[in-house]
């Protein structure tokens, strides 16, 4: 028998119409015969009300007191859920995190999970019951009721659909999947039928977000093959996989990421001498500050010019160690700039395609955008760029790379 794990979040539970509109999914899929675990979110807006009525009593709540509350939330959601299919005649239940026994460390507010008991769970199902279980929630050692961070939802389906075996494991959310790139920035973005762990996460760490980061990387260890579609229509989405079918086939890249998030500094004239990208670095690391590219080149003159970017609300932070480096390793000056942008082609096909990075090169100086920077990985390639140029260079390579949906 199919068994599902279907996630449903804040906005397609965020509302009693919405509420039914997932029963009727539900109970469509139930009829059909497969066995389903539906895990949700509290109700669009919920978490963060909660939130606030806490800080309104005292500024800084202790965790376990934030979790106890924020845990309501989802408790809400998943009987009111399984209200609306007991009323469509299903059988239904709904178990909360430390019901079905998520068992987590005792971090409140930030909780991993260490262990899923699956037995309620399955006898349930065995039951032919549809089980709705409460997201982002479980217990520690001591009965402690723990969240598991923001958006963390994503993160209990893929862990139960791991801990169950599932067939599949389905985010329903506002989008119908993932894109090859923003489709507000390109208006020829064309939904993926199919992209792989790996390029998922180099898409969402720089700007798809649909998708808890940890929820896709816990998916990928555990192969949970993981599907992101919408609640509002129907479609078949886009299927998260480890399959990168026929390499040889693959399209070069996947997409496009961009993040404007960035900002850059620059450290001209350091002596040519070992251990001055750690005197740089070293304090920026200490400080909690990280750092994504950094680029390094020597002169002749036994000079080095250090340059590296951090999160622009890093930025004067790291300004402040990047001036007094600058005047205790006797380097010449030190600039910053916060008007720069990081744009990324992504795909697991660079490694069997030769010419990846000429595409990328060529098409960013037909329409004459100059490179600030570049940085590659085995499935990606950087360039930082300045951010006026960033839409421009994002269609310059969605076309370069022929991915332009041709219907449009
Ligand atoms: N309700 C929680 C949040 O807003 C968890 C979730 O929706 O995934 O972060
Ligand atoms: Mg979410």
């Amino acid at each position: 028998m199919t068994l599902i794990v279907q996630k449903y979040g804040g906005t397609s539970v965020g509302s009693v119409e919405r509420i039914e509109a997932v029963a009727d999914r539900v109970a469509k899929h139930h009829n059909a015969g497969e066995q389903l675990v539906v895990v949700v979110s509290a109700m669009s807006g919920e978490t963060n009300r909660l939130l606030g009525l806490a800080t309104s009593i005292l500024d800084d709540p202790t965790p376990r007191e934030l979790d106890i509350m924020m845990s309501t939330g989802e408790q809400v959601s998943m009987a009111l859920l399984t209200m609306a299919l007991h009323k469509r005649g299903v059988g239904a239940v709904s178990l909360n995190g430390s019901q079905v026994r998520i068992l987590t460390d005792d971090s409140h507010t930030k909780a991993r999970i260490k262990d899923i008991d699956s037995r309620r769970i399955s006898s349930e199902l065995e039951s032919r019951h549809v089980v709705v279980v409460a997201g982002f929630q479980g217990v520690d050692e001591a009965g402690n009721v723990t969240t598991l961070g923001r958006g963390g939802s994503d993160t209990t389906a893929v862990a139960l659909a791991a801990a169950l075996k599932a067939d599949e494991c389905q985010i329903y959310t506002d989008v119908d999947g993932v894109y090859t790139t923003d489709p507000r920035v390109v208006d020829g973005a064309k939904r993926l039928e199919k992209i792989t762990f790996e390029e998922m996460l180099e898409m969402a760490s720089m700007g798809s977000k649909v998708l808890q980061l940890r929820s896709v990387e816990f998916a990928g260890k555990y192969n949970v093959p993981l599907r992101v579609l919408s609640s509002f229509d129907d479609g078949p989405g886009t299927l998260i996989t480890m399959d990168e079918d026929n390499e040889m086939e693959a399209p070069q890249i996947a997409g496009i990421a961009f993040n404007r998030d960035e900002a850059k500094l620059t450290v001209v004239g350091v002596p040519d001498t070992p251990g001055m990208a750690y005197e740089i670095l070293g304090p920026i690391g200490e400080a909690n500050i990280e750092v994504d590219v950094i680029l390094q080149n020597t002169g002749d003159c036994g000079k080095t010019d250090f340059t590296f970017t951090v999160a622009r609300n890093d930025l004067a932070a790291a300004e402040k160690i990047v001036a007094a480096q600058t005047e205790r390793l006797g380097a010449v000056e030190w600039s910053s700039d916060s008007h720069i942008a990081k744009v990324s082609v992504v795909g697991v096909g660079m490694r069997s395609h030769a010419g990846v990075a000429a595409t990328m090169f060529r098409s960013l100086a037909d329409v004459g955008v100059n490179i600030l920077m570049i940085s590659t990985s085995e499935i990606k390639i950087s360039v930082i760029i300045y951010e006026k140029f960033l839409e421009l260079a994002v269609r310059a390579l969605h076309s370069g790379f022929g991915l332009d949906d041709e219907e449009d």
